[in-house]
């Protein structure tokens, strides 16, 4: 009888096609993000996958949004500690567990606690007279909190509710608080260094007198005073240069800059570029200028007998010289050591600033050698020199046009180089012949970029579209260098970017798929977008999203100001593309489609295409003219 049924059933499977198509295609529940286990601090998250198609799925009971390829999005809030979710599709009796953790912020301290903790500066710090050093806690509420350091004491008081949040954090331009905290347990204080002050290796001493009993601690971070400065020397090509101590990068430079150090955080050496001009280097990027037997950098400066003659990094620039190159025009300033500098980008008026630290100005010339290669590539106008401020020395170098299309900085022994780099060679007809881009599928190897709903990781997207995006340019003439052509390949973003310099490219286009933080929802937040670093690239940025994003159809994000690593370089305009939405099902079913990725990479050539046929001398409008150019 049981057999006999099963015939029936199998014979009925095959009579009714409907079904008999629904159990071999039949897909199960799958959770591509988040996994089970999974610990997150937001206050929701988002569950990814994909289900049979035309399935009722809930999750907790609640109907989750399924599209019509089966992929789904479904937005949860999360309590503090374990969650659980049930997610079923009730019809194929088809279900899966989820466990998901959400990390409690830090308890309030209490009244009847005596507590002092996290303890700041958590550094140890190099200081000079003027300086100021920031002092906090988390300790007992309603307590007095007290630092000693050396001789003073400093009082810190309790901050204001709502006043100067200490967890504030951004995601995609938004900034939001990562928890609430007790802010009468935030105890703050800031204290100004004098030229009397001597510490050595100090360790500041936190006190708390509470209405329940006192306590003191010594804070890990010693405090020293930077009795004489240092001169050290950048040891790698490039070396980031940052604001702060591992804050906003500028101008990199390049090996073998002599730098002035006048302080530290930590293993962050601030280096004095000129009077209330600071910037800083880690210390894995520097050596010692006055020792030769030894690489690094002593780990407490303040402790080595250091004599205080030192032999501040300068030199007198007398002239500027012009001269053509394979690149475009270089502008080389000769002087007698490598000195620090920055680079300042302006689109209006369309000029580049160099600015050199430590020289002495008696420049008499600016010479250029009459020119020989094609005089419509060269794109610089004139040059032209001030001292801006004390030991500041400004080369404005005013290009032709409204555009810019790459530059470059570096060392020819002590000739500081200014590289330009020429106009590309723009055809009237559209042709794309004579021009070089590198084109970066985005992510690869082990590292996969964001998850599809499939669980189709976003290097494979990238690659898919990133080959098509070469075969529409080369297919208008052009040149492509890929920066990988495999799923196993992941060179790093520092080799991406070398690669598109060291091969000489008009343009470096980075090919991505986006995805969101938790917290916030794949149905609400999706779209193309395009990220710009430089201002030279903001233009071709708004072209290649625009492009994209009539072809696809996708909502308009817009063009971005982000410091990626693939939008940094300077050598030639260089663009991040997020064309859609891994995790937003109905963008993910069309980035996977073959024929939309074609479209896709159709619509990438065209706007590059549009962009460099767009007249030079129109005028649009930029979101940015006077952004710094690091
Ligand atoms: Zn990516």
């Amino acid at each position: 009888m049981f057999i006999f049924n099963l015939i029936i059933l199998f014979f009925y499977g095959l009579l009714n096609p409907a079904l008999a198509q629904d159990y071999s295609n039949f897909c199960p529940i799958k959770v591509v993000y988040p996994r089970t286990g999974s610990v997150i601090e937001a206050s929701s998250t988002f569950l990814v996958g994909q289900t049979d198609i035309g399935a009722k799925l809930t999750c907790n009971n609640e109907i989750v949004r399924v599209n019509k390829a089966g992929f789904f999005a479904h937005v949860v809030p999360l309590h503090y500690g374990s969650n659980h979710f049930l997610l079923a599709n009730s019809e194929k009796s088809d279900n899966v567990d989820l466990t998901i953790l959400r990390k409690a912020p830090p308890k309030p301290i209490g009244a009847d606690e005596l507590k002092l903790e996290d303890l700041k500066p958590n550094q140890n710090l190099g200081v000079t007279a003027g300086d100021i050093i920031n002092f906090s806690a988390r300790a007992t509420p309603h307590s007095t909190v007290t630092v000693q350091l050396g001789p003073h004491s400093l009082r810190l008081m309790a901050i204001q509710k709502n006043h100067q949040a200490p967890n504030v954090d951004v995601a995609y331009g938004k900034t939001f608080r990562r928890f609430d905290t007790n802010d009468s347990e935030c105890y703050k204080g800031s204290y100004r260094v004098t030229a009397d002050d001597h510490f050595f290796s100090t360790h500041p001493q936190f006190k708390l007198i509470s209405s329940i009993g006192g306590l003191s601690e010594n804070s890990k971070a010693t405090i020293s005073t930077v009795e004489s400065l240092f001169v050290a020397r950048t040891a790698k090509n490039p070396t980031v240069v940052r604001l702060g101590p591992g804050l906003a990068r500028t101008t990199p430079l390049v090996d073998g800059v002599k730098v002035i150090i006048d302080g530290w955080s930590g293993d962050n050496m601030r280096c004095l570029y000129a009077t209330n001009h600071h910037v800083w280097i880690n210390k894995s990027e520097l050596v010692m200028e006055s020792l030769t037997q030894t690489t690094t950098l002593p780990s407490d400066l303040n402790m080595r007998k250091h004599n205080t003659d030192i032999i501040a990094p300068q030199a007198v620039a007398q002239t500027i010289n012009i001269i053509e190159d394979s690149y475009g025009e270089k502008i080389c300033l000769p002087l007698t050591e490598r000195l620090p500098y920055q680079i300042e980008q302006k689109l209006n008026p369309n000029c580049l600033i160099l600015k050199v630290y430590g020289v002495a100005p008696d420049t008499d010339w600016i010479t250029s050698e009459p020119k020989t290669g094609n005089e419509s590539k060269s794109n610089l106008d004139h040059v032209s020199w001030r001292q801006s401020e004390d030991n500041i020395y400004e080369i404005t170098a005013y290009l032709t046009g409204r555009r810019q299309w790459g530059y470059n900085a570096y060392y020819d022994g002590t000739n500081l180089c200014l590289g330009i780099k020429e106009r590309p060679n723009i055809s009237s007809t559209g042709s794309l012949n004579g021009i070089k881009i590198c084109v970066d599928p985005g992510h690869g190897g082990n590292e996969k970029g964001s998850i599809g709903c499939s669980g189709l990781p976003e290097s494979q997207v990238n690659l898919e579209i990133a080959s098509k995006v070469k075969t529409c340019l080369e297919s208008m003439g052009a040149t492509v260098i890929m920066t990988r052509i495999s799923q196993n390949e992941n060179p790093s973003l520092s080799e991406r970017v070398r690669i598109a310099t060291d091969n000489k490219a008009d343009f470096l286009i980075s090919i991505h798929n986006n995805a969101l933080p938790d917290g916030r929802d794949p149905w609400k937040e999706h779209g193309t977008s395009s990220y710009w670093y430089h201002p030279q690239s903001i233009e071709l940025a708004n072209y290649l999203k625009n492009s994209v994003k009539m072809a696809g159809n996708f909502l308009d994000l817009g063009t971005r100001y982000q410091n990626l690593a693939l939008a940094r370089g300077p050598a030639m305009p260089s663009v991040l593309l997020e064309i859609g939405f891994m995790i937003n099902p109905d963008e993910f079913t069309q980035l996977i489609d073959p024929q939309f990725q074609s479209k896709i990479a159709q619509a990438v050539a065209e706007g590059l295409k549009t962009y460099l046929t767009a007249s030079e001398h129109a005028t649009t409008k930029t979101d940015d003219s006077t952004q710094q150019s690091p």
